[in-house]
């Protein structure tokens, strides 16, 4: 189904699983789904439901699992999130082979289902108004009312159904709903909807139908009619098991799938809900689908996350069934130590303070040699161009430098990383604002590679870049979305979007980068030496116009937080 990759230690689902084929249940077959809603793009938490259901499919010989579209809300659906779904999918390493599919593919069954639990008198139609079906459901504390409707003759239901689906009647002006048991202590089973009246043209069925089944009625029934062994669904739905029962149950379908249930995935500093998420791309808080701000998997993949690392943080966050929330630090982790191993390392100035080496022939150039990855030797060498006037990061430098501050302040020696240690001899400084605008410095020639000869040391390495060789660059730094570690946590809090991080884009426009990243292509991943891992933009990035994000700072705060609970226990 998937390329082989390790097998994650047991969750609870896949002890359910192991159990199943030993007793043989379901002729030994293993046949998951992942079925989302067309009426957004994935995200993260998505991921992780992708990862467990392609992923036990993976590890069962003959085991499959389908990608299907729940597309029974012609309202909010689109095109264009299906395709995004289906490159999602396939980005992360997935695929469903032939087993695509569509529930709009199943009206015509499923109406012929509803017309099933009609004449065997488990299903009605219902003629109250959306509102006084609410107040008939009664509450938790209290048992529902039967419908006056409940009564209908199966005759009258039959007919009344087929109206419904000829046209002739307005929206909301009839359901279909199960007749099950207004007095459940379960909400979901007080005689549910089934079928409702939605006067809109749909994405793949067009107009010809104008009533669309609800999800307890069409979910169970897909995956039953595509031979789903285990539906695994999300905690939220614990409650519509006896449902799903119920529906399989009264039409004695052969295939019974069985529901199980796991704890959704909720990361801190970020929103995972599709409408959540709607709402920051139609308000314009972000730039899009794929801002690299945002939790979706396109975005991510603009921000430059590996598929890997994304399938190795669903595989550490594991599958439980209580609700939990788990760290964005987690996941930042697991992207550094992805391109940790394989990002090439450049030297990028994020914000350039001008360098003249005083002592350093006015037309000579040198090619240094530089390590690509230290973490990876067969990545090899490249050559940087070092000369007399050069960049270094402002930051670098401290006219009045404070205690533990190793970098670059007058009087004071400091390696260039790959070539020379050299010594601040002076500070030009603009007249009106006494900004530092340049620096002088004097190189000694002992140190080529950045060692001296004579065993002395210096307690700061800078990155730098030639200035004339340099190429110019915008970068983006992001950071976390929102401020609050959980902005759509509070029921009756403010409004999530009252937490938007204001500075979570900061675009810095003449940074300088080495010249080995002419032409680099777009989405491809480097480390900044001192900075970070960046990606070249895959949208505004052009020849010649070099657009960097920012994946993640090289500041590790999951590595302090793992540490600090190993110190605790
Ligand atoms: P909505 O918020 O619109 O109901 P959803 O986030 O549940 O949407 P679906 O398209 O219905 O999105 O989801 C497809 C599958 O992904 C479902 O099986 C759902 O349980 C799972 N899923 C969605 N969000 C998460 C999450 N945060 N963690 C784990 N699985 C998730
Ligand atoms: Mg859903």
């Amino acid at each position: 189904m998937t390329t082989t990759r390790s097998t994650p230690a047991p969750d609870f689902i896949r002890c359910i699983i192991a159990q199943d084929l030993k007793a043989n249940k379901n002729e030994g077959r293993v046949v998951t789904r992942f079925p989302p809603e067309p009426n957004g793009y994935l995200h993260i938490g998505h991921a992780k439901s992708i990862c467990l259901n392609f992923g036990i499919a993976g590890e069962h010989k003959g085991g499959t699992c389908h990608l299907r579209f729940d597309d029974t809300n012609p309202c909010k659906e689109e095109v264009e999130y299906v395709e995004s779904i289906k490159a999602d999918v396939r980005w992360l390493g997935f695929d469903w082979g032939d087993h695509l599919y569509y529930t709009s593919d199943y009206f015509d069954q499923l109406y012929e289902y509803a017309v099933q639990l009609i004449k065997v008198g488990k299903a009605y139609v219902c003629s109250l108004s959306a509102q006084e079906i609410r107040h008939y459901r009664g509450t938790l504390t209290e048992a529902g009312k039967d419908s006056p409707y409940r009564t209908r003759s199966m005759e009258e239901n039959v007919d009344l159904f087929e109206r419904m689906r000829a046209g002739e009647f307005e929206e909301g002006s009839h359901v279909l709903r199960a007749k099950i048991d207004m007095a459940s202590p379960n909400l979901n089973m007080r005689d549910p909807t089934l079928y409702r009246i939605r006067r809109v043209a749909h994405h793949r069925t067009g107009n010809k139908w104008c009533i669309y089944p609800m999800y307890d009625f069409s979910h169970c029934l897909s995956d039953s009619i595509e031979g789903i062994t285990h539906s695994i669904c999300t905690l939220e739905f614990e409650d519509n098991r006896p449902l799903y029962d119920w529906v399989l149950d009264e039409l004695h379908m052969d295939c019974h799938p069985q529901q199980i249930e796991f704890a959704r995935l909720n990361l801190s500093y970020t929103v995972l809900s599709k409408r959540k998420l709607v709402e920051l791309v139609e308000q314009g808080c972000v730039t899009g689908w794929d801002d690299p701000r945002m939790p979706t998997l396109t975005g991510l993949r603009r921000r430059g996350y590996t598929p890997e690392s994304i399938r190795n943080f669903c595989e550490r966050i594991g599958v439980a069934k209580r609700d939990s929330m788990v760290d964005m630090a987690l996941l930042e982790h697991c992207v550094r130590e992805d391109l940790n191993v394989r990002a090439p390392r450049v030297m990028g100035v994020l914000q350039p303070l001008r360098v003249v080496i005083d002592n350093y022939p006015e037309d000579q150039v040198e090619e240094l040699e530089a390590v690509n990855n230290p973490e990876d030797p067969s990545m090899g060498t490249r050559k940087v161009p070092f000369s007399r006037v050069l960049y270094i990061e402002r930051e670098d430098f401290r006219e009045d430098p404070p205690k533990k501050f190793f970098r670059l302040a007058p009087g004071r020696e400091v390696r260039l990383r790959y070539a020379y240690f050299i010594t601040c001899v002076g500070v030009v400084k603009d007249e009106q604002s006494g900004k530092v605008v340049e620096l002088h410095c004097t190189y000694d020639p002992e140190t080529r590679g950045g060692w001296s000869p004579d065993g002395r040391k210096v307690k700061g390495t800078l990155h730098w870049v030639s200035a004339a060789h340099s190429l110019e660059a915008e970068v983006r730094l992001y950071d976390r979305l929102f401020v609050h570690p959980n902005p759509g946590g509070e029921k009756d809090g403010p409004d999530f979007k009252t937490y938007f991080n204001p500075n979570s884009l900061q675009t810095l426009r003449s940074c300088r980068v080495e010249p080995s990243l002419a032409g680099a292509a777009p989405g491809s991943r480097c480390q900044f030496e001192r900075q970070g891992y960046f990606c070249v933009d895959t949208v505004d990035s052009s020849p010649g116009v070099l657009v960097f994000n920012r994946t993640a700072s090289l500041r590790d705060s999951w590595a302090k937080i793992e540490k600090a609970q190993k110190n605790k226990s």
